[in-house]
């Protein structure tokens, strides 16, 4: 490098762009206070410095939402951006080849940055590391999208809940669908290798049967404890956090018990799942909002029936625990299911968390601070705070007495760059 090129550069970045916002209220889930009347300066994709009268840059490009509330971009911890376009039996994947499949899900993951959502925790996808390939494609700025953090796959038992399940017993599946299968711990240990040198940034693991997946039932337990340990060692081993889907308060506590970082859903809970969760600090993802969508397609009739079925029963019976887990302090991260419900609608979940008894603040917190911290970032993600990545959203009126305000955001930043507004 030239001595004069050196020179050129080091003139560059230090005048790089600062972008100055004049927040009227800012919310700081970190504290669970509300500040007002704050100047944030930031410098390329990080903020530089937050407080009440700094100094504006003469350079320093303004933009004004004084008259508005603005918070940390929002956090989905469950979602499933890559699965292609909207469909709810999973045998539709069948139809179409990987690359259409991750081709038609770019959308999916501009509708997810535009209503807010600037990072999701992607939690499983049918051809595996399609998720990968999303992540990848946004991080060097060829599609618009939220931060993802992915999980490659999905970790299952053989015709269990993250399996392909439906077809004719001899038909014979591609690599991709099949790639998270594993019946044994050994078995496990291996895909969570895999995964791990294919760049799954954390493990999906189904410890239950699910909702919405053919010949599964929420109610029986799928991974043994010694394979859901040697899921959460082996992940450990690489610096992977695991995530368990479960409905069945057995397979809850087993997952619990092999120190997993959440469980997803939570649906059928009980007290003892409930305490168990509190002394190991585990969150709990509950997508309390979602039953709303499975049940409303159901009545245009797109949902098959045995998936309608499973759903029903639960809905309610998933509520009320959320309320309990709430009640007795567990910790909890929002995360919606995305895909369950179009893209771009996870902002309806805040409601349902409210009603179901949560603070506004508590609500904002889950899909924040807490969210950042169940992903292991809470140095770059969760709060508006020096050293953080610019990810700021706005909403006019106070979301805090009306958290429907969350629903539609009209104003999102990612890493400084405006996306709405
Ligand atoms: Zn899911």
């Amino acid at each position: 490098m030239t001595k004069l090129f050196l020179a050129l550069l080091l003139t560059t970045l230090a005048s790089a762009q600062t972008t100055a916002i004049k927040a009227g209220r800012l919310i700081d889930p970190d504290s669970g206070t509300v500040l007002t009347d704050q100047i944030i300066l930031i410098k390329a994709d990080k903020i530089d410095s937050v407080g009440k009268s700094l100094p504006i840059p003469a350079d320093a490009k303004v933009i004004d939402l004084s008259n508005k509330t603005v918070l940390p971009g929002l956090i989905d911890c469950h979602t499933h951006l890559a699965d292609g376009a909207h469909e709810t039996d999973p045998l539709s994947q069948l139809k179409k080849s990987a690359s259409q499949s991750v081709l038609e899900s770019v959308p999916n993951a501009r509708r997810m940055l535009e209503s807010g959502f600037t990072t999701v925790r992607d939690v499983g996808v049918y051809r595996a590391l399609n998720d990968v390939a999303l992540r990848d494609a946004i991080n060097r700025g060829d599609i618009i999208g939220p931060r993802m953090y992915v999980a490659g796959a999905y970790l299952t038992i053989t015709g269990g809940a993250g399996a392909m399940t439906g077809m004719a017993p001899d038909i014979k599946l591609p690599w991709d669908l099949r790639y998270g299968e594993a019946n044994s711990p050994w078995e496990v240990r291996e895909v969570v290798r895999r995964l791990y040198h294919d760049g799954a940034d954390q493990i999906k693991l189904l410890s239950t049967g699910a909702v919405l997946t053919h010949g599964s039932n929420p109610h029986t337990l799928e991974f043994t404890p010694e394979e859901l340990q040697a899921a959460v060692d082996e992940a450990h081993q690489f610096g992977l956090k695991v995530a368990a889907h479960a409905h069945a308060a057995e397979g809850i506590k087993n997952a619990i018990r092999a120190g997993v970082a959440s469980v997803e859903h939570a649906t059928l809970i009980d007290d003892e799942g409930i305490a168990l969760a509190k002394q190991h600090g585990t969150y709990l993802v509950m997508d309390v909002y979602d039953e709303e969508c499975i049940q409303a397609q159901g009545k245009v009739s797109n949902i098959p029936k045995d998936f309608l079925e499973h759903d029903a029963e639960l809905g309610e019976v998933h509520r009320q625990n959320f309320r309990k887990a709430v009640h007795a302090g567990v910790k909890m991260a929002f995360g919606t299911d995305a895909g369950v419900c179009d893209y771009g609608t996870s902002g309806m979940q805040f409601a349902f968390m409210v009603k179901y008894g949560m603070t506004p603040m508590q609500a904002i917190q889950a899909a924040t601070s807490s969210a950042a911290d169940l992903l292991g970032h809470s140095k770059e993600l969760g709060s508006i705070k020096p050293g953080k990545y610019a990810d700021i959203v706005a909403v006019s009126g106070d979301p805090l007495s009306d958290v429907h305000l969350l629903e539609n955001i009209p104003f999102v930043m990612k890493e400084g760059k405006v996306y709405k507004q």
